[in-house]
């Protein structure tokens, strides 16, 4: 297995044309490449989303959290940047995208996929699979363009039945509370453009050859994390039952953004222990350097060892 990280600075065809030397606007891409076998993946980001972080850490007692960032090498005061790093999976013939991103009516520092897309060259039609984590807009809500056309035009979609049954049920707009309501009409709406493409799978199905589906509840009701094939050569694309290094320190305590914060809670540190037992490397879709590491044991808690 091989994990390397690159830099790309990207540049509009018509600068490219017209300027002799490297000047204009450009945005850079950082994006991870793991390769195993002819098993490529690339961490390619959305961007990020940011967080006051008086909302961010409020499920840590106060009387630890400044101690416990800190040890983290985290300013408690600071607005958190949450990353965005979307899983980019090509083998063979196929091209498969896990989530989709934030598209263009979430956030202005999210949406971007389909430029970090364009640095490894992958056009949106080129995408033949997507398999979503859940229906959080930063996942789900890039499945529509500008022009609220699906994105992903050539690619079989494929959701968890209990989230896709979720987020489709109109009772969820008054049981998710006033914070979220946002959440359930920007899903709604998506999941009604594509309904029909949408194949559901259960836990513990083989979504696509190599790709196995499991279940980890309580960031969303139906939250699924996958597996690519094996632990010494493959991947855990974990969604978000982890969404921040505070989570692998303390994994007994909810998140702010955890639906049933309980049953994530216990989702992950039962998971963080399966994974640093079978020694998976792992891509955190909210994690720092591209998400892609391993998970550790450290007495009672585990920490993420970043593998760029
Ligand atoms: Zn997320």
């Amino acid at each position: 297995m091989h994990i390397a990280r690159r830099f790309f600075l990207v540049r509009s065809a018509a600068l490219i044309a017209t300027a002799a030397l490297p000047i204009g606007p450009a945005r850079g891409w950082a994006v991870t490449t793991m390769t195993a076998g002819d098993l490529r993946i690339d961490s390619v980001s959305d961007g990020h989303i940011e967080f006051p972080p008086d909302f961010a850490f409020s499920t840590i007692p106060e009387s630890e959290r400044t101690d416990l960032l800190r040890s983290l090498g985290i300013d408690p005061q600071a607005v958190v940047r949450s990353p965005l790093n979307v899983t980019l999976l090509r083998q063979g013939d196929r091209v498969v995208l896990f989530d989709v991103g934030s598209g263009p009516d979430f956030v202005p520092t999210a949406g971007k996929l389909a430029e970090a897309l364009a640095a490894v060259d992958v056009a949106p039609e080129d995408v033949t699979d997507v398999v979503f984590t859940h229906g959080h807009p930063d996942h789900l809500w890039g499945l529509l363009d500008d022009f609220d056309e699906p994105l992903f035009a050539n690619a079989a979609l494929h959701m968890g039945q209990a989230e896709f049954d979720y987020w489709t049920d109109p009772a969820t707009m008054d049981t998710i509370g006033e914070e979220r309501q946002s959440f359930a009409a920007g899903a709604m709406r998506r999941l009604t453009v594509v309904g029909d493409r949408i194949t559901r799978f259960e836990d513990g199905a083989e979504v696509l050859p190599g790709i196995r589906a499991v279940m980890t509840p309580g960031h969303t009701p139906g939250h699924m994390s996958f597996q690519v094939g094996t632990p010494e050569s493959g991947l855990f694309v974990t969604g978000d039952f982890v969404t921040m290094l505070a989570g692998f320190a303390r994994p007994d305590l909810g998140t702010a953004t955890d639906h049933d914060p309980e049953l994530a809670a216990r989702t992950r540190a039962a998971t963080l222990a399966q994974l640093a037992d079978q020694g998976w490397t792992i891509l955190g879709y909210h994690l720092p350097d591209g998400g892609i590491g391993r998970v550790r044991r450290e007495g009672e808690a585990f920490t993420f060892e970043s593998e760029v």
